[in-house]
This record gives C-alpha cells, structure tokens and sequence, in this order.
C-alpha cells in the first residue's frame, strides 16, 4: 500500500503538472523518478509512459478502464492507477519487454533434487536430432549426416507412439534416477540440439501431432542476435507455451572444455539466467556444445544448480552416478525407423556387454 500511495503522489503530482503546465516532461519524469526508485513489477505499471501521455479528452470519461489491463497491471488493483486511465491497452504489451522486467530476474530457487541415496539405472533411448528439414542442394556430408527430413521425422514418431512408447523430459529422467519418480513403462526421450529455426516449424508441430514433448537445447546467444536460421525469444517462448522443454546450450555455442572458469561461468550461468529470465521457469538442463566437456566444466555446471549434464556419447544407459554425462542415441539423416532401432539394440546390447569392444563398434547406415 505505500508504494501504491507512492505511486498515486508521482502520478497525480506528474498529472498536475501536465496539466497546469502543459508541461509533458515533467509528467514523465516524475513516473520515471518513480521507477527508478522502485525496481518491482509494480513499477512496469507506472513506467508504462510510452509514447501516449498527452492528455486527451477521453481521460476524464474513461475511469474505468484501470480494472482492465494485463495480468501485470493487476497485480496492483488500486485507485492510484487512475492517472494511467488514458494508456491505450495496446501499449501495454511493451511493457513486459522493458530491460527492468526481462533483465532483473528474481532469484529462482532450483536446488539440485536432494538424491534419496539410491542408485538406478535407466535404460530410456534419448534420441539426439539436430536439423528437422532436408539437407539444402550441395550441403557437405556433415550437414546431410545432421538433417533429418520431416517425413523421416514423422515416421519416427509413428512407429514410436503406434508402440506405445511415451515421451519423457528430461526433468522426469533425473526426478527418477536422483528421487525414485516412477517413469512410464516405456518412456523415450525426444532432444534437440542447437536451435535451428526448423525446431519450431517443423518439429514442435509433429511432435504435438503424435502426442509427444520435445527437450530443446537453444543458444541464448543466438536468439539475442536474432541470428538468422536459428530460434528467436519468441520461437522459444511460444515452443515453451506449447509444453516444451528448453534447454541450454550455453551462450554462444563455445567449446567449453580446456577453458577458463570465467569463461565457462559466462557461457554457462549467462544461458540459464537468460532462459530462465524469459520463460518464467526453472532452466535445470545443459547440453555441452560440441559435446566436449572436462572436470570443470562439469563442476561449474553443477555449481550453477543445472540437475543434467547431456553428452553426444552414445548409449542407453543411464545411471543415478552419472547425471552431468548423460549418453544419448544420435540420429543420422537418412536413418528410416529400422536403422533406429537397429542403433538403439546395437546400443543396449553394447551396455549390456561387461567390457565393450570400440573396435567392433561399427553400425549400420
Ligand atoms: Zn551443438
């Protein structure tokens, strides 16, 4: 209530003077002193100043229109909104975008889920995609090998749910290994690395079509740039929205391993925060760019209160005591759904072996 008092004084004083004066910028600075000195998101409802401040004849007839904004602008539901009467509901969108909400998180608590003691074993597939579209014309072997066309794609997802598989997260797979969370009975995991654009039109859709969720690992940094080809905020909010699971994969896809702490800190801790920034949410999940990680890499991702740590090694095993060296199944372009479940047995039965042979680690496809 006394910030709401605050706010009703900054508002009527800036209100007065607007409209004694005629004096516009001294309106706008008395909310904006207002939201210097009060960084909350009670703030973002009085530094709403965009560009409609000018008294307009509607003020005095439209009181009522303080009930009616956003979600964050009731938060504050007091008569002390009245000076804002006038904001077009349009603006208010823009407000949510302002570095005081977006950059200025509160702390999320996520600690690590406290082990029980027991130690499990799962033997869920993570498949690993990368492109879900066709290689484009004279793409080298390294992009053809990465792209998985969607009609590939969705015969994945066919076979796997007329199987009765059920995807799981991420999140499901640690609550079990570290806390006992019972899985389904036949789980799958369904990631993706680097957030390439083809994430959000291709993937997501037929992920939904068949009934799945999908763990996306996404370069914050990229998205920051706007960097053409990959995910956008938007992409991945609204993938998020769509009951997604994002991922980080670090800032700017640096190859972490052999680096300095500050260095790993940066790409690390600055991916979350800005994951967990923007969605609202718990961001409890890396991916290791290039798959290349050391001790301290692992140390830091743990320091900075992630609960997995996801490799390109490959297998289907995974273990309580492994978390932070998750082993997944990569998926090659061209793979039809035999070559898959070829690669998955191929895998089990190579974790089933005691001491596996690398040399005789060869596949098919
Ligand atoms: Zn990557």
């Amino acid at each position: 209530m006394r910030l709401g008092r605050a706010l009703l004084w900054g508002g009527a004083i800036g209100l007065l003077l607007a409209l004694t004066c005629g004096c516009q910028r001294q309106f706008v600075f008395s909310f904006t002193w207002l939201a210097t000195q009060t960084p909350t998101t009670t703030v973002t409802c009085t530094a709403t100043p965009s560009s409609t401040h000018t008294p307009t004849p509607t003020r005095t007839t439209t009181p009522t229109r303080t009930a009616t904004p956003t979600a964050s602008i009731t938060q504050t539901p007091t008569p002390t909104m009245s000076p804002t009467a006038t904001r077009s509901p349009t603006a208010s969108p823009t407000v949510t975008r302002t570095p005081t909400v977006t950059l200025t998180p509160t702390p999320t608590p996520n600690p690590f889920p406290t082990p029980d003691g027991m130690q499990r074993e799962a033997w869920v597939p993570i498949l690993m995609y990368h492109y879900i579209s066709a290689a484009p014309a004279g793409a080298d072997a390294l992009r053809r090998d990465l792209s998985v066309a969607p009609a590939d794609f969705e015969a994945h997802l066919r076979y796997f749910r007329d199987a009765g598989y059920e995807s799981i997260t991420l999140y499901d797979l640690a609550m079990y290994l570290q806390r006992g969370v019972p899985l389904p009975e036949k789980p799958i995991c369904f990631t993706f690395d680097d957030g390439y654009r083809d994430h959000v039109t291709n993937a997501v859709p037929l992920l939904l079509k068949y009934g799945f969720r999908g763990t996306f690992f996404v370069i914050t940094g990229f998205a920051d740039e706007g960097r053409a080809g990959y995910l956008s905020w938007d992409d991945i909010i609204s993938m998020h929205a769509a009951g997604m699971e994002i991922g980080s994969h670090s800032y700017m896809h640096a190859d972490l391993a052999g680096q300095t702490a500050e260095h790993i800190v940066w790409q690390v801790l600055g991916a979350k925060e800005a994951l967990e920034a923007r969605l609202g949410a718990i961001a409890p999940l890396f991916c290791y760019p290039f798959g290349h990680y050391d001790d301290l890499v692992i140390a830091v991702v743990r320091s900075a209160q992630y609960w997995v740590g996801v490799t390109t090694a490959q297998g289907l095993r995974n273990a309580s005591d492994g978390v932070f060296e998750l082993r997944r199944v990569r998926v090659r372009g061209g793979d039809d759904v035999d070559d898959l479940l070829l690669n998955i047995e191929y895998l089990r039965n190579l974790d089933l072996t005691p001491t596996p042979t690398p040399i005789s680690a060869t596949r098919r496809g």
